[in-house]
């Protein structure tokens, strides 16, 4: 039976010293013969698009700094990437995320992963493609960001990994796994394909986010900064401090299973108990699927269509047009001097444009059903 460790600290605001001390302490236990031999490593990022780092999106870039400082101190080679979603480019989502000033003072490489080549794997009848870059380096540190996920319910470890799949490759299988089981089996082939090649996971929530995530939520000050060498470890006791049961994330099961490893044999702080969180609230999506599993299925089937959402565009739009590039079946029209409009017909509900925006102005309307149920 495997018992893997997972790593917490408490951690209240970005400072770099209580940074670097906290990556010594949790890397400094790694006996990995592969990572201490391995010259060049990757550090792969959170960064989902072109947000700050004060909206809690995506990974803060002084968690970065501390990863680089330790690994160049340790001699290593190291290269920094990820493959964004949508269709802003590499450069201004890097220097929107704060991450553009760290190739200036360190000498690392910055590396798109969305177009540096890749390979397609296939597990148990899904074929993903994974960026080349993976292959490259001898040792891969994953860095997740603390959100909660209108798709997925939960974010951290394992779905930072769809950064690995290049660029709008992406957005074609959230279009081929426009719901949450779908897209969760797609995860799990990834963590499958991957889990060999990942050395260590951090989960930056220091500055995390609840509600609406992964990027139209609320950001939120958790101070917890944690880590594991085990992505479902990590990610089942973060979920769980977020509230989070292991039903409610079905990628997190399916990856417990695959390592062979029970909740009650991962090995938490003593601290853990004061570190939870009672009170973040959970995407209505999510919370409108928890209270249909209790719907007998008949009757599932006959309020499908009454109990409800879809996105529509608010007042906050900019008229930016990066929901209509992003949508996988181009459900979105935009006439010039207008607001975007969202076909509701055509809409497969992937949420891909609500995650993009970088305005928030997607909202996600319920129906009159929903709305009864979840008020
Ligand atoms: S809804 Fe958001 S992404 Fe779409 S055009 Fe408006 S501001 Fe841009
Ligand atoms: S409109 Fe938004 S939610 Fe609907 S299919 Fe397009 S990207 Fe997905």
């Amino acid at each position: 039976m495997i018992n893997p460790s997972v790593q917490i600290r408490k951690i209240d605001s970005y400072d770099l010293n209580s940074l670097e001390e906290a990556v010594k302490e949790f890397l400094g236990g790694l006996k990995s013969q592969k990572f201490i031999r391995s010259k060049r490593v990757l550090i792969k990022t959170n960064a989902l698009g072109a947000f700050a780092p004060e909206r809690a999106v995506t990974t803060h870039p002084l968690v970065i700094e501390a990863l680089i400082r330790y690994f160049l101190d340790k001699g290593k080679e190291v290269w920094f990437g990820d493959s964004p979603g949508g269709t802003v480019s590499f450069d201004t989502v890097w220097q929107t995320c704060g991450y553009a000033d760290l190739a200036k003072r360190y000498p690392i490489k910055v590396v798109n992963l969305g177009t540096s080549g890749f390979r397609e794997l296939s597990y148990q009848g899904k074929q993903v493609k994974i960026s080349e870059i993976l292959w490259k380096c001898g040792a891969v540190i994953n860095v997740a960001k603390y959100k909660t996920h209108s798709l997925t319910a939960f974010t951290g470890a394992q779905k930072n990994l769809y950064g690995l799949i290049p660029g709008m490759v992406k957005t074609d299988y959230h279009r081929e796994n426009p719901n949450t089981n779908d897209f969760s089996e797609l995860l799990t082939a990834l963590y499958a394909l991957v889990r060999s090649r990942i050395t260590y996971n951090f989960i930056d929530g220091i500055l995390g986010m609840d509600g609406a995530g992964p990027s139209a939520g609320n950001p939120r000050v958790f101070g917890l900064f944690m880590g594991s060498t085990s992505i479902p470890a990590l990610d089942y006791t973060a979920a769980k401090m977020m509230g989070f049961k292991i039903s409610d994330v079905p990628y997190l099961s399916a990856a417990l299973h695959l390592e062979g490893i029970l909740p009650s044999h991962i090995k938490v702080p003593t601290s853990f108990q004061h570190y939870r969180i009672h009170d973040a609230k959970i995407s209505q999506v999510i919370r409108s699927q928890k209270s249909m599993k209790y719907v007998p299925g008949i009757v599932r089937i006959a309020f499908k269509k009454l109990y409800s959402f879809h996105p529509i565009v608010s007042e906050r739009c900019k008229r930016c047009g990066i929901c209509v590039q992003s949508c996988p079946v181009k459900a979105i029209d935009w006439e010039k001097d207008s607001n975007p409009v969202i076909r509701k017909r055509d809409c497969i509900k992937c949420m891909c444009c609500h995650e993009l925006c970088p305005h928030q102005a997607i909202n996600i309307i319920k129906s009159p059903l929903a709305r009864l149920v979840l008020q």
